[in-house]
């Protein structure tokens, strides 16, 4: 799927229609000491690969998120685009 780098939504700051350039959601670094990964680390102590089986989701497509940033007054909203879809968004260059 691909969409303009530029393009004019409503901004609920701004309260009107403004442009706004799309950026792509980078994902965030994993928390070493969190709930799941101590409880994850307990129980594969003196093994060697994997312990727990391995989930194999349902959900075929994943939800394309953008990150919207206003030109006016730099706020930013996440918007999703196409729903549960397999294909990837590129930003066109123009
Ligand atoms: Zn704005």
């Amino acid at each position: 799927m691909k969409i303009k780098k530029e393009i004019n939504v409503y901004c609920p700051k701004c309260n009107k229609h403004t442009l706004h350039t799309l950026k792509m959601p980078s994902k965030g670094a994993q928390r070493g000491l969190s709930k799941a990964t101590r409880r994850h680390n307990r129980a594969i102590r003196g093994y060697v690969g994997s312990v727990e089986p391995k989930i194999h989701p349902k959900k075929l497509g994943k939800r394309q998120k953008v990150l919207l940033v206003c030109k006016e007054c730099k706020f930013t909203v996440e918007r999703v685009f196409g729903g549960r879809t397999k294909k990837k968004i590129e930003i066109k260059a123009q």
